[in-house]
C-alpha cells in the first residue's frame, strides 16, 4: 500500500480562506476587526523568524496585528504589565507570548497571566483544564491542526485506536484530550513505554510528537493507519541541512493508509490554527457565533 499524503500545506491555505472569509464578514457586518498580540522577548533566531510569519500570516487574513519585542533583559515585572495592557485592550483578541522566554522569565506564571479568553496558545491551565473536562476551552494550535486534518480524513473518529507518542503539555497531552473528546481509544506512549512498536502497531491513528529524528518506522506502523507526524526535527545527511520529523517516511507510507509529510504536513497547520483561534476568541468576546469547522 502507498499511502495517502495528506497535504498540510493546501489544508492550511483552505483554513486560512476559511478565516479571511469571516474576518471579512465580521468587519463588514459588525465593524469588528479580529487583533492578534504577539510578544517576543529576546533574540532567538527560530523565535524571530516564528513571530515575522506570524505577523505576516495576520495580515494576510484582515487581521490586525500587534508586535511587541522586548529586549532580553525584560524584568518579569514589566512584561506582566504589558500583558496586563494587553488584556485590558479591547482590539486585541488573542495574546501570544513566543517561547521559550530567557532563563530569568518564569513561562508558567507569564501565561497563566493571560486572559484565559485571549490566550490563543491554549496554554493557560484554565484552558488545559477546561478541555481535559470537556468543555469549550481555547485549544492548542498545533493538536487542533493534527485534529482538523483527521477529521477531514475520517470523518468521524468514533471508536478508533488513537496512539499519541509524546506526552508534553503543548503537543502530547492535548491531542490525546481531543482524540478522547472524539471518543477516541487513546493511549499515551511515552519514553517509558515497554514495547512502543507493538503499541504503535495498535494504531488506526498514530501521532508521533516525540522530537526524535525519523524514530517511528514502519515495521511499528498498523496496515492502512494514519500517520500524523508533528516532529520537526534539522538533520544533516550526505552534507546537507535537512528538516525530517519524528517518523521514517519512507517506510511508513509504505504501510499506512495516510500520512503527513515534513515539511508541509502539520506544520503549516500551526499558524492557520493560531488564526483561526484568534477569530474565535473575537467572536466569544463579542457575543458572536463562532465559525464553523474551525474549533474542536
Ligand atoms: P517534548 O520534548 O516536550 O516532548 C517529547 C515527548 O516525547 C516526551 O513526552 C517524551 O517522553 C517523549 N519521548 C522522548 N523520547 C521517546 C522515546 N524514545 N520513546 C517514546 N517517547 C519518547 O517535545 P514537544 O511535544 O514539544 O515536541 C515534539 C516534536 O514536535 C518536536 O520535534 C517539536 O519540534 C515538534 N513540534 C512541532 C510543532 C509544529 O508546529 N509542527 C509544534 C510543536 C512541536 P517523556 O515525557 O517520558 O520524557
Amino acid at each position: 500500500m502507498t499511502a495517502k499524503v495528506i497535504d498540510g500545506k493546501a489544508f492550511a491555505a483552505n483554513v486560512r480562506a476559511q478565516v479571511a472569509e469571516h474576518v471579512a464578514r465580521l468587519k463588514e457586518e459588525n465593524g469588528l476587526t479580529p487583533g492578534l498580540a504577539v510578544v517576543l522577548v529576546g533574540e532567538d533566531p527560530a523565535s524571530k523568524v516564528y513571530v515575522k510569519n506570524k505577523h505576516a500570516s495576520t495580515i494576510e487574513v484582515g487581521m490586525a496585528s500587534f508586535e511587541h519585542r522586548l529586549e532580553a533583559n525584560t524584568s518579569e515585572a514589566e512584561l506582566l504589565a504589558l500583558i496586563d495592557q494587553l488584556n485590558a485592550d479591547p482590539a486585541v483578541h488573542g495574546i501570544l507570548v513566543q517561547l521559550p522566554l530567557p532563563g530569568h522569565l518564569n513561562s508558567e506564571l507569564v501565561i497563566n497571566r493571560i486572559a484565559p479568553a485571549k490566550d490563543v496558545d491554549g496554554f493557560h491551565i484554565s484552558n488545559v483544564g477546561l478541555l481535559g473536562t470537556g468543555q469549550k476551552s481555547m485549544v492548542p494550535c498545533t493538536p487542533l491542526g493534527c485534529l482538523m486534518m483527521l477529521r477531514d480524513h475520517h470523518g468521524k473518529l468514533a471508536g478508533l485506536n488513537a496512539v499519541v507518542v509524546g506526552r508534553s503539555n503543548i503537543v502530547g497531552k492535548p491531542m490525546a484530550q481531543l482524540l478522547l473528546g472524539d471518543s477516541c481509544t487513546v493511549t499515551i506512549a511515552h519514553s517509558r513505554t515497554k514495547d512502543l512498536a507493538e503499541v504503535c502497531k495498535r494504531a488506526d491513528i498514530l501521532v508521533a510528537a516525540v522530537g526524535r529524528p525519523e524514530m517511528i518506522t514502519g515495521d511499528m506502523v498498523k496496515p492502512g493507519a494514519t500517520v500524523i507526524d508533528v516532529g520537526i526535527n534539522r538533520i544533516e545527511r550526505d552534507g546537507k541541512a535537512r528538516l525530517v520529523g519524528d517518523v521514517h517516511y519512507d517506510s511508513a507510507a509504505a504501510v499506512a493508509g495516510a500520512i503527513t509529510p515534513v515539511p508541509g504536513g502539520v506544520g503549516p497547520m500551526t499558524i492557520a490554527c493560531l488564526l483561526a483561534n484568534t477569530l474565535t476568541a473575537c467572536c466569544r468576546a463579542n457575543g458572536l457565533a463562532e465559525p464553523e469547522g474551525l474549533t474542536a
